[in-house]
């Protein structure tokens, strides 16, 4: 036997007692979404503490165990609710076998190195202590690299179960957070820009299954800003799998909302309009959430006294996680979770449209309702939220 595999180390959801179970089964499902389109079958194996994946190479598949073992790694960094994921070996309880394993994983490292036995089953025949001993001067012997206790570059575990020995090293970070699903449904209004992404991953870091709505500009702007939003999408799916995105056609709402005299209020009567589409819309996806980028004094809409009229036009709570970011903080994680270079392609953004000259930041509540009235803003939502387009971008 010298299997290799994947270990998964769980991040939060080891604080949830009672529940914890459930939160695993969950997590159980994430991962074998998100290994579905790889062409390597994966079996699930709940240990104590710990997950293990255990790879076959597909019959007839492109490639062998080893390679298969590093793209299902590859991918588990990507899922939500790990700390740490690391490429392991599975081999037979005897000495021997863990040793060839160990030289094999640490081979092309540079750095100082440390060997952590560990003894689960006390019969195996020799001590944690003289395991690592064994282990780390073979491991001298193979590549000459010095031993450091304290503070090594690599660290090799071992691990000896039941029924057979686990060889790894420290691996890689994983994402953290809490398993996609945890925390319900909720519905994020995700324009072309750079905020809503990064506000869209925080949330599904957090447990929360999101389902997306894009407002495009037409028939008044060309579908350039659906594009973006398909592909931002696209790029998000890799934290969740199955996501789905809606787009409206907003131009002519918008027209109607100028048309009516909004003035000074067109932007914030928008955003209302959207917010309130976004509730409609959630209502038939059974989501309980609306989701934004919105950050405290980013643009006028942002304002305080703007926000608390957003807030206003839904009875659904609002989860805004980029209240308290700058927007080089923002630029960074969306960097990181690869969105930045598709919302930095150009579009025609809705919202500038019909804009007006001089923007109001301290909108009242009472002028947003009376403009509301004379429209019927709530059938209009529920008009556009029936008529919003479904795509299904996954990777
Ligand atoms: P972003 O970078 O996400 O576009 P922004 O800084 O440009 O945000 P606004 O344009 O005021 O700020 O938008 C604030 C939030 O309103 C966005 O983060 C998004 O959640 C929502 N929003 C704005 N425009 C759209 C749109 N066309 N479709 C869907 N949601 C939108
Ligand atoms: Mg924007």
């Amino acid at each position: 036997m010298h299997e290799p595999c994947v270990l998964l180390k769980l991040g939060e959801i080891v604080l949830k007692g009672r529940n914890r179970q459930q939160f695993e089964r969950l997590l159980h499902d994430n991962i074998r979404r998100a290994v579905r389109g790889l062409g390597v079958g994966v079996r699930v194996w709940q240990r104590e503490g710990v997950i293990v994946l255990r790879v076959a190479a597909a019959e007839g598949g492109e490639f062998g165990a080893q390679t298969a073992a590093d793209l299902v790694a590859e991918r588990m960094s990507q899922v939500m609710g790990l700390a740490r994921v690391c490429r392991a070996i599975r081999v037979a309880k005897e000495p021997e076998a863990a040793i060839e394993a160990a030289v094999q994983l640490v081979a092309g490292r540079s750095g100082t190195f440390a060997v952590r036995a560990r003894r689960r089953d006390k019969r195996f025949p020799i001590t944690s202590a003289e395991l690592a001993v064994m282990i780390g001067s073979r491991i001298q012997q193979e590549y000459g690299y010095p031993v450091n206790l304290r503070a090594p570059d690599t660290t090799v575990f071992i691990e000896v179960d039941q029924h057979e020995v686990f060889v790894f090293t420290d691996g890689r970070p994983g994402q953290g957070g809490l398993p996609v699903g945890m925390s319900g449904r909720a519905l994020v209004l995700m324009s072309g820009g750079i905020d809503s992404p990064v506000a869209a991953y925080r949330m599904m870091r957090r447990g929360l299954r999101c389902g997306y709505l894009h407002f495009s500009g037409m028939p008044l702007t060309g579908p350039e800003s659906v594009y973006k939003a398909y592909g931002l999408v696209r790029q998000l799916d890799r934290y969740q799998s199955d996501s789905r995105l809606y787009v409206v056609a907003f131009g002519n709402a918008q027209r109607k909302l100028a048309s009516s005299g909004a003035g000074k209020l067109q932007i914030m009567a928008q955003r209302r309009l959207m917010l309130k589409t976004g509730a409609a819309l959630a209502a038939r996806l059974k989501a309980t959430a609306l989701v934004t980028g919105d950050s405290l004094g980013q643009v006028s809409s942002q304002t305080l006294t703007n926000i608390t009229a957003l807030d206003d036009a839904v009875r659904l709570p609002i989860l805004r996680p980029l209240i308290g970011m700058d927007k080089t903080e923002i630029i960074g994680e969306a960097r990181r979770i690869e969105t930045l270079a598709i919302s930095e392609l150009p579009d025609q953004d809705c919202c500038s449209l019909l804009t007006p000259r001089q923007v109001e930041t301290r909108a009242r509540i009472e002028d947003l309702r009376r403009i509301e009235a004379r429209l019927d803003a709530d059938d209009m939502a529920e008009e556009l939220a029936a008529a919003a387009q479904v795509h299904v971008p996954g990777s």
